[in-house]
């Protein structure tokens, strides 16, 4: 007997197919006429999967062949249950792929439809992809960091000259609490919908991370970037319509021109973090370029920056640490040091720590190595406390590390590892950490301080929130930046303010430090002021370990 199926049948199959498949959205969809075991799958499941076409005899077994192995038996009893009359309806999860290539996770929830005799007619399901829906943010239902990623490396590979953004709304702890949580994930949708229609054809857009999404475009430069991105904060500041309200929506920015292929999608991400970093803190959310000026120098910075990156896998290959002498600023006795970390290979030579500290420490692989610096900073100290007891050394700490919930358990491990004498330790903090929660950060210094750990602020004044975080948080040591005593010796205005810089601090009960002491005429004038320690060229540059050890015998030979 010939089994094909009918023209009538085929019809029917058709319609029922396309009435389901309008149900079944974002999903594969399949119909089998069980009669005739002839089934049509949907169009993105026969490419997916390159299965044979779209209409199919023996579908079941077909499928089979591109499930894994160890999946196969109880997807073939399933299957045979149902064609058996044993079972109505199939609810499996399985592993599935193409012949030869890689396998993702399906869910497939199928039904069997009986005739007016009761017996099976059609066998109808959806497979579900995840590990297509794996790439997908729920909320937005754009695609997400993941597929960034994936995205911004074929860009590289194929060396594809592409303008790659980070966008994010500002003050959105605000939205949330004004309105509430719900209302604020609904304007990330809003906003994430008209990202998606503003940049059209131009672009992709990923939604990263919170607040912050990602457009990838061929916008060649950076004139026309900055333009649209004005265009889209102009609209967004009219407000954007959200339930009955319309909040206004301020945004910030960072991008880069991905003109250099000798970096990785992290060093990218990093660098695009830190621009989009300085939108929101220092430029009001204007947009900025990573290295706007792409010279030679800059592009190599970027270059430098990955290859810094992979020290850090590589046992922090590379990097090693100077000290520069702390003395008292009446006796100029050297009472302590702080650590200065330095990178340095064959290709870049030695790299001072402002050309990558503040871009990688909002990277997640920076804790790690602020392990790395404490351990071999107490492990030198160490060695210098045996000859000089009253040695302190010290440390100094990006705010991303203060915000890790195990940061004092991290310290205090790396005390006792070292054996090192918590009061002997010195932890420099910036203002910076006025980005941080307070509390948090409070409990943080009071916790390490009952172990008799000493806490310093560092660049005291350049911030905008100096005297608040001195008022709020129980600091030992207020270090004034050397740019507030550059020109002390011809600016009475620099008086001044150290004169009122080291009143607050005696307010506080907080010891001062004054840094970039270059020659006698600083000093004289600066041992004036209730100052209590120098840092500074004119008594020593950061040096070897050993070469401080030397600094530190000679002294005690001269008394
Ligand atoms: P900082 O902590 O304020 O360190 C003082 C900087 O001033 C050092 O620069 C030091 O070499 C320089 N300096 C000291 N005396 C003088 C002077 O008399 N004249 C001049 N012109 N400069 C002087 P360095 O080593 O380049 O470090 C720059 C910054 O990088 C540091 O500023 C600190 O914020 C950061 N940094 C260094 N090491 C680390 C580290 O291990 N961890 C973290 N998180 N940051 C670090
Ligand atoms: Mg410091
Ligand atoms: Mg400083």
């Amino acid at each position: 007997m010939d089994n094909s199926i009918p023209d009538n049948r085929k019809k029917k199959l058709d319609s029922l197919f396309n009435a389901f498949s309008l149900i079944a959205e974002g999903t594969y969809v399949f119909l089998c006429d069980m009669r005739y075991d002839y089934s049509r799958w949907s169009k993105n499941a026969v490419d997916f999967f390159q299965m044979p076409s779209e209409y199919m005899y023996g579908a079941g077994a077909i499928h089979m062949e591109r499930i894994h192995p160890e999946d196969r038996r109880s997807y073939e009893e399933s299957i045979n249950e149902i064609f058996e009359g044993r079972s109505g309806a199939h609810d499996m999860q399985y592993r599935a792929g193409r012949i030869g290539g890689a396998y993702v996770t399906c869910t497939c929830r199928g039904v069997v439809i009986r005739d007016e005799y009761d017996q099976p007619d059609y066998f109808a399901g959806i497979i579900r992809n995840h590990g297509l829906l794996g790439n997908v943010d729920s909320l937005t239902g754009l695609r997400n960091q993941y597929s960034f990623f994936e995205d911004l490396s074929g860009y590289i590979d194929r060396k594809e000259r592409v303008c790659i953004s980070m966008l994010g709304i500002g003050k959105f702890t605000e939205i949330n609490e004004i309105y509430g949580y719900h209302f604020g994930n609904q304007v990330i949708q809003k906003f994430g919908r008209y990202l998606l229609s503003f940049v059209g054809s131009r672009g992709q857009v990923y939604r990263l991370d919170g607040v912050k999404f990602g457009v990838i475009s061929n916008t060649s430069s950076a004139v026309d970037a900055k333009a649209l991105y004005e265009k889209v904060r102009i609209h967004l500041r009219k407000g954007i319509p959200v339930m009955d309200k319309r909040p206004i929506l301020e945004l910030n920015c960072g991008m880069l021109l991905l003109e250099d292929f000798n970096v990785d999608d992290q060093t990218i991400y990093a660098c695009l973090n830190f621009a989009y970093g300085e939108s929101k803190v220092r430029r009001s959310g204007d947009l900025v370029e990573f290295f706007n000026n792409l010279n030679d120098e800059n592009r190599q910075r970027i270059e430098k920056l990955h290859a810094i990156k992979a020290s850090i896998k590589q046992n922090y290959n590379g990097f090693y640490l100077l000290y520069q002498p702390v003395v008292n600023a009446t006796t100029e006795e050297i009472v302590g040091a702080e650590a200065l970390l330095r990178w340095q290979n064959d290709e870049y030579g030695i790299v001072p720590p402002d050309h990558f500290i503040p871009i990688l420490e909002r990277d997640p692989q920076f804790p790690e190595l602020g392990r790395w610096i404490l351990t071999r900073a107490l492990t030198d100290a160490k060695e210098i406390l045996k000859k000089h007891s009253n040695f302190v050394i010290n440390v100094n700490l990006s705010y991303t590390q203060l915000e890790k919930p195990d940061f004092v358990d991290t310290v205090l491990e790396i005390l006792k590892e070292t054996d090192y004498p918590g009061d002997h330790l010195c932890l420099e903090i910036t203002e910076r950490c006025r980005l941080l929660d307070m509390s948090l950060l409070k409990s943080v210094v009071v916790n390490l301080k009952a172990k008799g750990i000493h806490f310093a602020l560092d660049d005291f004044g350049t911030g905008f929130a100096s005297v608040d975080v001195v008022k709020y948080l129980p600091l030992d040591t207020i270090k004034i930046d050397r740019s507030f005593v550059i020109n002390i010796e011809e600016d009475e205005k620099e008086r001044t303010i150290v004169d009122h810089f080291t009143s607050i601090a005696t307010a506080f009960d907080a010891n001062v430090c004054v840094e970039g002491i270059e020659n006698a005429v600083m000093r004289d004038i600066l041992q004036k002021y209730k100052v209590h320690s120098f840092q500074g060229y004119y008594y020593s540059k950061p040096v070897e370990l050993k070469q401080l050890e030397v600094l530190m015998d000679r002294e005690e030979k001269h008394e």
